[in-house]
Parts: C-alpha cells; sequence; structure tokens
C-alpha cells in the first residue's frame, strides 16, 4: 500500500519570506518554568526559535513567525503563552 504525505510548504520556507505581518498569534516565551529541552527549537517548523539551553531563556523571530502555535504546544511545561495580535 502506498502512503502519501500531503505538504504545503517546505519546512522553513517562511526564512525566505517575511511572515510576521499575518500571524494572528504569536507566541511569548515566559522563561518562567523553562528546562531548556529545546523542543520548541526542534518542533518550530519555520526554525525561527532560538534560545541557550544552559540559562533556559528562548525566543523567537517575530519577523518569520507564522502563529502556528505549535511551539506552544509542546513546550512540556506550559512556558509558552500564544497571543492574539491586535491589528
Ligand atoms: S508559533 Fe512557534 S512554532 Fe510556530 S512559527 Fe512561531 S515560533 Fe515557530
Ligand atoms: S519547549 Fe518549553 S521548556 Fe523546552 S526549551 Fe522550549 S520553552 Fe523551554
Amino acid at each position: 500500500m502506498d502512503f502519501k504525505l500531503g505538504i504545503i510548504a517546505l519546512p522553513g520556507a517562511a526564512v525566505s519570506n517575511k511572515t510576521g505581518s499575518f500571524a494572528n498569534e504569536v507566541p511569548v516565551y515566559k522563561n518562567k518554568k523553562c528546562t531548556g529541552c529545546d523542543l520548541c527549537i526542534y518542533f518550530c517548523p519555520e526554525g525561527v526559535v532560538y534560545g541557550s539551553k544552559k540559562e533556559k531563556k528562548y525566543g523567537y523571530d517575530p519577523d518569520y513567525c507564522k502563529g502556528c502555535g505549535i511551539c506552544a504546544q509542546e513546550c512540556p511545561v506550559d512556558d509558552i503563552e500564544m497571543i492574539l495580535v491586535e491589528k
């Protein structure tokens, strides 16, 4: 049996196409309970999360974040909150 994947964009596509202006929600990295697990970096489909495992401080590049919320969904300690963007 064939197994087919439905793909609408290559991973990291936003790096060559700024997406920050169309995001309806953006993440807030609270950096309070962070354990430095790096899951937010691994799961971000656009590769725009950065941070320091040692300092347990993380953030993202708002110019290229598409507001998908995957980082917040995957954070095991709920240290990332999605908030609505006022337009
Ligand atoms: S919401 Fe999180 S996972 Fe989605 S693009 Fe932005 S930083 Fe990456
Ligand atoms: S997923 Fe959450 S706990 Fe893990 S590094 Fe990112 S912010 Fe920290």
